[in-house]
């Protein structure tokens, strides 16, 4: 069973310990320099692309401004389609509801097809805690459980391994599942993929129920879409007797028309193709072909409450293509694990703290601060989600947070209130200029010259100390502005002094 995320330090802390992994960085530039030029290369293929994102963009808000309505259609279409609809609130229901239904069907394991909402809410877990393995079907996410490790990236979880590293992973740990690997593995991507073809495909055809989550679903039809390169979905999706597809409830499209604009989208942007390899679309129970039984789990698990914000909700336009993070030159460097969440990278930045709530803890606290604003992952993301205007809107959320929790109010606070006392009232602003001017003459008596010859103070005694260590404090005017102008009578005086 791969262990948790439960314990990870606050990003810096966990960055530092990442940026000290010399293989781990060169693992990782290698890996997202390869699919960031991948990517460039096919979206410049496309004239349009721009075009296309604003329709993917359009697309996504439309099913989420009507999305009761949508997902309402989506349960109809389904139930009429042969399929059971579940709603589950939050990931103890869904984990719940899955675990009931494989108990029902006397087994202890099921194949999985790689799902980021089951990972989300650690069904995986859920399972082993009910005494059912989860056997995980993508190579990269093999590689992740074989390890019992964690992942460090939406599409490829694994990209923190190496080739050895992989090799001995196979080698130690398939026997313990499964199929052994063979004695004589090299490191060798072809002997590597033969490895682990061999040792799923004695799971594939001996599982009675499969578990997935869906990339898309079309509300008019009730068709779930799963994309994937390996082929190992397509034989989750249409061996076993038995189908459970967790689907997070913004997955809604409302037709097959707006599939055939992600389905353009997704492939580009995510594995830089011009079309997945494997794009699997079911519809309920095909009698006599396919599982027979198939469940549809609509998770909320925190979708709502993004939802309600005005600006956090564009992060449910999010396909998941993880092109935000190959662009990121902050993963690039620490890695998904720093992230501490199954959501890494600039999109992890977003989404991990509405779906938790900012204020609770210090590391999910942390993650909006983890990025530098530079603006790359809005560039490249397909359906123009402007991750650094949630950034922002998220780091004021957490500092509004902290603030609340303090009983004293800091010195910053008290300045902005004095402040905030003086300007809001004529009276009171030319008094302070008075006293400023007063204080400006005084000063300048007792202050030091700049380089330039500007009068500024020393350092700032009491709290407010910090602030002036680093920073010249300029003296005060002796005159304020309206002082000037009423003496100058708006300056004229002065001009005709000066003819
Ligand atoms: S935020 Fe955009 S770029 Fe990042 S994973 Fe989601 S869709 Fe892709």
């Amino acid at each position: 069973m791969s262990g948790t995320f439960l314990g990870t330090p606050a990003f810096p802390e966990a960055a530092r310990a990442a940026l000290s992994d010399t293989q781990l960085r060169r693992n990782l530039a290698h890996a997202t320099t390869t699919i960031r030029t991948k990517r460039a290369k096919v979206v410049g293929e496309v004239d349009e692309w721009e075009q296309l994102r604003l329709a993917g963009e359009a697309i996504k808000n439309r099913a989420l401004r009507h999305l009761p309505h949508y997902l309402e259609q989506l349960e109809r279409s389904l139930t009429e389609a042969g399929a059971t609809v579940h709603w589950a609130r939050d990931a103890a229901e869904a984990n719940a509801i899955v675990v009931d239904i494989v108990r029902k069907h006397g087994t202890d394991e099921v194949v999985k097809v790689k799902s980021m909402a089951t990972q989300e809410i650690d069904l995986n877990g859920a399972l082993e805690a009910a005494g059912i393995h989860a056997w995980e079907t993508d190579l990269a996410e093999l590689i992740v459980q074989l390890g019992d490790d964690l992942p460090s990236h939406i599409l490829v979880p694994a990209i923190h391994r190496n080739r050895a590293e992989i090799r001995e992973i196979f080698l130690r740990e398939m026997g313990r599942a499964g199929r052994a690997a063979p004695e004589d593995l090299t490191d060798e991507p072809a002997q590597l993929a033969a490895a682990a073809r061999a040792h799923l495909r004695e799971k594939f055809l001996r599982a009675k129920v499969a578990v997935s989550g869906a990339n898309f679903a079309v509300a008019e039809t009730g068709a779930l879409t799963v994309v994937e390169s390996e082929g190992n979905g397509r034989m989750c999706l249409t061996l076993p007797e038995v189908l459970v597809s967790v689907v997070g409830i913004e997955k809604v499209l409302p037709s097959h028309q707006d599939l055939d604009v992600m389905l353009q989208l997704l492939p580009r942007s995510s594995t830089g193709e011009r079309m997945n390899p494997y794009t699997s679309t079911w519809t309920g129970v095909t009698p006599g072909d396919g599982p027979q039984e198939v469940h549809v789990v609509l998770l909320d698990n925190g979708r709502t409450d993004v939802l309600a914000d005005p600006t956090g909700r564009q992060t449910l336009r999010c396909i998941r293509c993880s092109a935000c993070l190959n662009v990121c030159p902050v993963y690039e460097r620490t890695g998904g694990h720093a992230y501490g969440s199954v959501y890494p990278g600039p999109i992890g930045a977003i989404l991990t703290p509405q779906l938790r709530g900012v204020g609770h803890d210090a590391q999910t606290d942390s993650l909006p601060f983890a990025s530098s604003l530079c603006g790359a992952c809005f560039e490249v993301c397909p359906v123009r989600i402007d991750i650094p205007e949630v950034l922002v809107h998220l780091r004021a959320q957490v500092v509004d947070a902290h603030k609340r929790e303090r009983s004293l109010p800091s010195v910053q606070d008290l300045a902005m209130k004095a402040a905030s006392w003086a300007f809001s009232s004529s009276s009171r602003t030319a008094a302070a200029e008075r006293a400023a001017g007063f204080g400006g003459r005084l000063a300048a008596k007792v202050g030091r010259t700049a380089p330039g010859g500007r009068p500024v103070l020393g350092a700032i005694p009491g709290p407010a100390g910090a602030w002036s260590d680093s920073r010249d404090v300029p003296v005060p005017a002796p005159e304020s502005f309206r002082q000037w102008w009423a003496r100058t009578d708006g300056g004229r005086t002065e001009r005709e002094e000066r003819r």
